[in-house]
């Protein structure tokens, strides 16, 4: 019952596909297996956009694809994945999997505290095979190619490349929903993001990052669970927030954050002060800080997740150190804690990891260094690790105040030309 689309009805080719990808897929089918193209990357081979990645499912067990490939390593808590290693990709090669095979979220890993369950209420299934004989195995651990796709989070992403035909198989409506542009989950939207909340942020991804539109019930859901989405766990939170706003549509995701709730329940404290000031001027910084990432990322430039939040909540930082300095804090430790005090807020919800925060931290503090030109000890400052992030900020800051353009020209000149700032020159200066 699954819609076959077969190959004369579909644009991918194999020369669209990585060439360790094909391999792999062959590799599959010579030795006897199914073997498809899964998720994004097929999504994206459809849409003529360049996948980020391409992963593969298979009936193989992950003990036969470790036999298979010589660069196979078998990673996840119950070794369920396999990772093949080529110079400059990973290969990512699942066995087919049902819905309650599903590693379970970091919070859901046992009771809370006090809590009481059923005898085997949340059991799962047995732990990794120690044998791999055949059928039963294959039954009661893995699922079925169609359990694989319907496990998946929305339409678009369960599209099968079957390597056998060159066919897609769609056992979702994906190809539909693809053509017309829609982001929709696979079955009830109220049962799937509360198995996941994760999937409400993803739903609002892939809408801007593909120009989709969210069909109307999967929106209206998102509506009513946003606040939810704190059930998450707040490290894998993190990594979501970063790759919301680092693939090139961050000013988007930022509007559909917003208007969903999602924003408010992820950066609650953030959102109170964006709302509380925005009664007078309206606030433009975090919106033209996006922009700025976005048509970096466009531009193919690489955005650090530092300078991402620094440019994201600079403003924000910048009261809160104020306030600090205002209360006698000297002037870097009233950066430390206004960095300190901002992770705080954030860690019941998205936590943002210590080294981050001592590279925020970095560039906030460093920005008085700039202040003097020509520049002190220009060369060891224009050295530092960090020393690219802070300029960027610099200049972002001055591009919205209007400001020190003075000073940014003094240092971008300094880069291009560094003997301008020799000790004579600098010498010359009263
Ligand atoms: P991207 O281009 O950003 O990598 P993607 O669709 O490949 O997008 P991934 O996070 O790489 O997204 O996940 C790969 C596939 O795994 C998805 O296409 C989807 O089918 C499935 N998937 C990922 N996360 C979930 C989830 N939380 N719930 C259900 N299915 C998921
Ligand atoms: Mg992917």
């Amino acid at each position: 019952k699954p819609l076959i689309i077969p190959r004369a009805n579909h644009p991918i080719s194999r020369r669209w596909l990585s060439p360790n990808a094909v391999k792999v897929l062959y590799r599959l089918k010579d030795n006897g297996f199914t073997a498809y193209l899964v998720g994004g990357g097929v999504r994206d081979l459809l849409l003529g956009r360049e996948p980020k990645d391409f992963d593969i499912v298979t009936d193989a067990t992950p003990g036969q694809i470790k036999r298979m490939f010589r660069n196979c390593r078998l990673i996840g808590r119950r070794f369920r994945l396999a990772h093949l290693h080529f110079h400059d990709e990973i290969i990512e090669v699942a066995t087919f999997r049902s819905a309650s095979q599903d590693e379970p979220c970091a919070e859901e890993q046992g009771p809370a505290p006090g809590e009481i369950t059923e005898p085997g209420a949340r059991m799962r299934p047995p732990r990794l095979l120690k044998s791999e004989d055949g059928m039963v195995l294959r039954d009661n651990i893995f699922g079925t190619p169609e359990e694989d796709a319907i496990r998946r989070d929305f339409t678009v992403n369960a599209l099968c490349y079957n390597i056998d035909d060159f066919s897609i198989i769609d056992y979702v409506g994906g190809m539909e929903d693809l053509n017309r542009g829609v982001v929709r989950t696979i079955g009830d939207p109220l049962v799937r993001f509360t198995e996941d909340p994760v999937r409400m942020i993803r739903a609002v991804r892939f809408a801007a990052m593909l120009g989709f539109e969210v069909e109307k019930a999967t929106w209206q859901t998102i509506l009513d669970l946003s606040a939810t989405i704190t059930k998450a766990a707040p490290p894998r939170l993190y990594e979501e927030v970063l790759k919301l706003f680092l693939m090139g549509a961050g000013e988007k995701t930022y509007q559909l954050l917003r208007q969903s709730g999602l924003f408010a329940a992820l950066f609650p404290h953030f959102n109170d002060w964006l709302a509380r000031e925005s009664d007078g001027v309206p606030h433009t910084w975090i919106s033209r800080a996006l922009d700025l990432v976005d048509s970096r990322i466009q531009a193919g430039d690489k955005v650090s997740p530092q300078l991402l939040l620094a440019l994201m909540f600079g403003q924000y930082l910048q009261e809160k150190a104020t306030w600090f300095r205002q209360a006698g804090a000297p002037p870097q430790q009233a950066v430390n804690m206004a960095v300190a005090e901002f992770m705080g807020e954030l860690a019941p919800t998205v936590l943002v990891p210590n080294k981050l925060g001592i590279l925020i931290r970095d560039i906030l503090a460093s920005q008085h260094r700039f202040q003097k030109i020509p520049g002190r000890h220009a060369e060891t400052f224009a050295g530092r690790a960090g020393f690219r992030d802070a300029l960027d900020y610099l200049r972002f800051v001055c591009d919205v105040s209007d400001e020190q353009g003075k000073i940014v020209a003094w240092w971008e000149r300094f880069l291009q030309e560094p003997h301008l700032a020799q000790p004579e020159e600098r010498s010359e200066e009263p």
